[in-house]
């Protein structure tokens, strides 16, 4: 795929030390990202890279051009097998992020996609090293934040909590409407909006239960930390048998969440 350079940032983050976001010239290996690998300290995944097949100590002190100048005039001399070599860096590259909080909130919450190119004169060109850029988006994935999600009954997955009035999900219960809350709206005896007054006066009067704070805290948590505490490590997903988009108190439940903690809301899911 070619990139335009001038919309990186914008479609696109180009992994390159002189890329335009801050983020794209941390990820680059040249950058000075001081590292503990397994082979001890480095300043850079790039001074690392070098050394694993120079073992000349004098790259652990350096990054960027620097340690690329000094390998280029060295003759390599420790073998590793390419694989043996790849997981090396790999495995750098997940301490660099791991050790670097920010940056790694920032890969983690940016949906753009990665690219690694040089560019010359104003144009792309193809930097190679795929397998970096695909251990870096396999890392993203990995610790992606989890979100809220909503979707229809039949929806299967892991971290579904069934919010209906029949459920017996030990969350999703706290979150069920009433029978007469239900009943009223089929029979046209309240109105949506009604209905809507109901359900937040419903949730707010819960807020005295004691189980039930705890378990929207811990969700809440879950969502905007990542903390596992409630055992849906990739998120939460409120279902109810009403179809997608119709009026259903899945939506209102959202809304209450994104209003009081401005959790990270994944929309529906698509069956
Ligand atoms: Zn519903």
């Amino acid at each position: 795929m070619v990139h335009d350079p001038t919309l990186d940032g914008v479609t696109h983050i180009n992994v390159y030390s002189k890329g335009k976001t801050k983020l794209g010239k941390f990820l680059s290996n040249f950058t000075h990202t001081p590292i503990e690998t397994e082979d001890g300290h480095f300043e850079s995944v790039e001074g690392y890279w070098h050394w694993l097949g120079l073992r000349d100590d004098k790259l652990r002190t350096l990054y960027g051009w620097e340690a690329k100048k000094y390998a280029s005039n060295s003759v390599k001399t420790f073998k590793l097998t390419e694989e043996e070599f790849k997981n090396k860096i790999r495995k750098a590259i997940t301490i660099k992020l791991e050790t670097n909080p920010d940056k790694l909130s920032e890969l983690r919450n940016t949906v753009l996609p990665l690219a690694h190119y040089y560019v010359f004169n104003g144009f792309a060109k193809d930097a190679g090293y795929k397998w970096i850029l695909e251990h870096i988006n396999s890392f993203r994935i990995e610790r992606k934040a989890p979100m809220i999600y909503t979707a229809q009954y039949r929806y299967s997955g892991q971290d579904r909590i069934d919010i209906t009035v029949k459920g017996n999900h030990i969350v999703g219960k706290l979150y069920a409407p009433t029978w007469d809350m239900i009943m009223g709206l089929k029979n046209g005896k309240i109105i949506e909006d009604q209905y809507t007054q109901m359900y937040y006066k419903m949730l707010c009067d819960r807020w005295e239960n004691k189980d039930y704070r705890e378990t929207t805290l811990s969700l809440v948590d879950m969502v905007t930390t990542g903390s596992q505490s409630v055992g849906h490590p990739r998120g939460i997903t409120f279902v109810c048998f009403c179809p997608a988009e119709n009026f259903c108190h899945r939506y209102l439940l959202v809304k209450w969440f994104q209003h009081n903690w401005n959790v990270p809301y994944g929309g529906e899911r698509s069956l």
